[in-house]
């Protein structure tokens, strides 16, 4: 099965995943370009095979029994990135602190929020990632990729429809493969030391040592999840090895094995923050596979 293909069998989750938490995909191809991806799509298709795709893992939960059928994570040759004037393209594969630094070598401003988030841009843009103010889609001005049926798309940022931590990717089953931004002409100097600036903040602020995958909530409207969290008293709280950081109660880190522990604690602490003040809060890690 999978003929031709960079294939592992039974690649277990928690060594491609930041939360380092899952059990095993049956089958991980790692696609070196689109053309790949799309083959493997129509594989799977023309055998009923669930398709599931992962960028860096850095938000996401995998379940422990892991996840059946096909697992696409973006292989070596989906890990490039260049520039032309102000735009960048870059490989769905590409980690989002490498397309920062080449905008930042270029003189490119609108990325500097990127610099220190743990994804690559195929998930940053499904998941309209955002930081310090900047969000993905500010700069995306297109994405290609292979669609459910095999075609292979582009779709504007109109067509994208972004919302806080939010696209039409999230619906549309859009495997992508390349994210094209427009940035504006800044000084390179300024754009390192806002970089710099950032990533200072998010380490004094965020739990970088140990397994998480990064805020676990969503912010709710006129709300702050993490402050949430702590009004009610659950900094520290912990199921097993799942625990809410004592440093930043919007983060839950892992420090176990076991992804059922980490699920739980989600769910506590999202039925007592809706017991206590109201607010529902509702999760930004995705979660895949199966328990
Ligand atoms: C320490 C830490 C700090 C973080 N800080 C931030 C932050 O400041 N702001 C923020 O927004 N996020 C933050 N995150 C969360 C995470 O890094 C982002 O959401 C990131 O964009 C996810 O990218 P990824 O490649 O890891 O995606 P994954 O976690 O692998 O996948 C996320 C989702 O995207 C889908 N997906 C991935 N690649 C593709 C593709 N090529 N085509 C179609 N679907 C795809 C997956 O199926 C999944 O549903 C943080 C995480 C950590 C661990």
């Amino acid at each position: 099965m999978f003929e031709g293909y960079q294939v592992l069998r039974n690649a277990p989750m928690r060594d491609y995943t930041t939360l380092k938490l899952g059990g095993p995909a049956d089958y991980m191809a790692l696609p070196a370009n689109g053309e790949e991806v799309a083959g493997l799509l129509k594989e799977a298709r023309e055998r009923d095979i669930p398709v599931t795709v992962l960028g860096h893992g850095s938000n996401v939960l995998v379940l422990d029994g892991g996840i059946r059928g096909l697992l696409i994570r973006m292989g070596r040759g989906m890990n490039r990135a260049e520039a032309q004037g102000r735009r960048i393209f870059a490989r769905a594969g590409t980690m989002m602190g490498t397309v920062a630094a080449l905008a930042a070598e270029k003189g490119l401003t609108g990325l500097e929020f990127a610099s220190g988030i743990p994804g690559t841009v195929g998930g940053g843009v499904l998941m309209n990632a955002g930081a310090y103010g900047g969000e993905m889609s500010q700069t995306v001005t297109e994405v290609s990729g292979v669609m459910p049926d095999g075609r292979m798309a582009t779709l504007s940022r109109e067509e994208l429809a972004f919302g806080y931590r939010k696209s039409a990717l999230q619906e549309n089953g859009m495997i992508v493969t390349g994210v094209t931004f427009e940035l504006a002409e800044g000084d390179p100097e300024t754009i390192r030391e806002t970089m710099g600036e950032m990533n200072r903040r998010r380490a004094e602020s965020q739990p970088l040592d140990v397994p998480s995958a990064g805020s676990a909530f969503k912010r709710p409207e006129g709300a702050y999840a993490a402050a949430l969290i702590d009004q009610c008293g659950l900094k520290g709280y912990a199921v097993g090895g799942a625990r809410v950081s004592p440093k930043h109660a919007g983060f839950l880190i892992n420090t176990g094995e076991s992804a059922a522990d980490f699920l739980e604690l989600m769910n506590t602490v999202q039925r007592i923050v809706e017991e206590r003040t109201g607010i529902r809060l509702e999760p930004e890690i995705r979660i895949l596979g199966e328990a």
